[in-house]
């Protein structure tokens, strides 16, 4: 828990000119410092709670420090912006402590100024995340839910803000709550039966409760299932678009965007480089990287841009490969296969303006290697580009949380920590299955409850909470 007496302070917008600047105090004395630095008349510490007070932020009277102007008048000291003071009382508050904001006119100067002013008068810079971590710490938000803060912050998809607040609103707290309870439920029985039967020696566990380990894991599974499409709505994607020289894929990547990004020309070879720029797949910010098309030969320049483009392939978790469907496959194609094998794949087979040529059967051997779909398009008519969207979109598992990416699991940290909870839960039922005593069973559930515990942080590792606000940035 922060000491009543540190007080915190930081500049919670954005750098740049703009019309506001916000400079966030907060702490058991936060009036006291901010009473320091601002004169509107009347003192912030005797306002009431969520009462806005306009005034002028002044550099703090040199004998008083963390006190009140005193006798001087605003004259005597320096005026560093005209002000509004926004103030929160605990535990109403962001940070269920004392809080004042102080709207600057935007811009890098005034904003800066008043909280220097701020420190001077006795508060310190607060560090990354720290006035979330303080509303953690107090209670007014879990682990899970603070997170959704910096991902509120950074999401880039309609989707992803979505996602964001309603974790922000507790929906997946809750639905993990509801787990812990049941798995609580079940441990409590066991632990009754093994105390109960102390001096009998080891005892089984009844079905029922076999039943209930067993359903709880069910969901878990469920729950981690839509767990790859919620990160990619969360973190976003790469997709790498991978062909032979002249299939059409900067044709292909400019239809997708929208505008002419990439260079066509019909001579092979003419994209060299990686070109990428970002688009929404069903909610999705993905990343679509254009690429050199494969083939041996070209000059130097080319050599390498294949070299890039073949070690983005091989990086790559999902791709869209693009096919002429206009004439045969060739070698190059087969390696491209291989190199694809084991991905999330989509095919798409280009220039169906034109008569088939390409032999699909010949494409199946290496289609079996991949997680794939198959789309006939042309690029330059425009001819199967929806299609094409909506099946990148299933491929990216749209499909598998639909209707239900409010309580998704998109967090890294998360899906791992309930991944490890499904394990216990695995080892537990299968502990209980094989009728091995309740104490072995007991001791995976709680190892379960523990992991599950982490998302929400009831059950923290040392380091963890710096690891997490660590990523916020100064002010939230
Ligand atoms: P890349 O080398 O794979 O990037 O291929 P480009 O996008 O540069 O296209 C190579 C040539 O194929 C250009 O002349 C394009 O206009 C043409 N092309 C691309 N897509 C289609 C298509 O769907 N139909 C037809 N008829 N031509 C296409």
């Amino acid at each position: 828990m922060p000491s009543q007496d540190d007080v915190i302070a930081a500049i919670a917008t954005a750098p740049g000119h703009a019309g506001l600047a916000v400079v966030r105090v907060s702490g058991g004395l936060a009036m006291r410092v901010a009473d320091a630095v601002f004169d509107g008349g009347s003192r912030l510490a005797a306002a009431a709670p969520n009462t806005t007070h306009h005034g002028w932020a002044l550099w703090p009277a040199a004998a008083e420090g963390a006190g009140r102007a005193g006798g001087q008048g605003p004259a005597a000291r320096a005026v560093l912006d005209e002000v509004v003071a926004a103030v929160f009382r605990a535990p109403r508050s962001y940070t269920r402590e004392d809080v004042v904001e102080f709207s600057c006119h935007g811009g890098r100067l005034p904003a800066e100024r008043v909280l220097a002013a701020l420190l001077h008068a006795g508060a310190r810079l607060a560090r990354p995340g720290e006035f979330t971590l303080r509303a953690f710490l107090n209670g007014r938000l879990d682990l899970a839910q603070a997170e959704a803060v910096a991902d509120l912050i950074h999401a880039e998809t309609d989707a992803a803000r979505e996602l964001a607040l309603s974790q922000l609103a507790g929906s997946l707290s809750r639905r993990l709550e509801g787990l812990a309870d049941r798995l609580s439920d079940a441990l409590a029985e066991v632990e009754a039966r093994v105390d109960f039967a102390e001096d009998v020696g080891g005892v089984e566990v009844p079905a029922h409760v076999v039943a209930a380990i067993a359903a709880v894991a069910a969901d878990l599974v469920l729950l981690l299932e839509g767990a790859p499409y919620a990160r990619a709505v969360r973190e976003g994607l790469r997709v790498v678009l991978v062909g032979r020289p002249n299939v059409g894929k900067s044709s292909l990547f400019n239809a997708l965007l929208g505008e002419e990004r990439a260079i066509v020309t019909p001579r092979p070879g003419t994209t060299r480089d990686l070109v990428s720029e970002t688009l929404e797949v069903a909610g999705v910010p993905v990343t679509l990287v254009d690429t050199a098309g494969w083939r041996a030969g070209g000059d130097e320049a080319e050599a390498i841009g294949v070299g890039r483009a073949r070690a983005a392939a091989e990086e790559a978790r999902v791709a869209l490969w693009v096919v002429d469907r206009a004439a045969p496959l060739e070698d190059e194609d087969h390696r491209i296969a291989t190199c694809l094998a084991g991905k999330r794949v989509l095919v798409a087979l280009n220039k169906s303006d034109r008569p088939a040529v390409l032999e699909r059967a010949r494409l199946e051997p290496g289609l079996s290697t991949m997680t794939h779909d198959t789309v006939e398009v042309s690029a330059t008519t425009g001819l199967g580009l929806g299609p094409l969207r909506e099946a990148l979109g299933r491929l990216l598992g749209a499909a598998e949380t639909h209707g239900a990416l409010a309580a998704a699991v998109a967090n890294p940290r998360h899906i791992e920590a309930l991944e490890r909870t499904r394990d216990a839960l695995a080892r537990a039922a299968r502990a209980a299955a094989s009728g091995l005593p309740g104490e072995i069973v007991a001791l995976e559930l709680r190892e379960g409850l523990s992991c599950l515990g982490e998302v929400t942080g009831r059950t923290l590792g040392a380091d963890l909470l710096d690891r997490i606000f660590s990523r916020f940035c100064v002010g939230k």
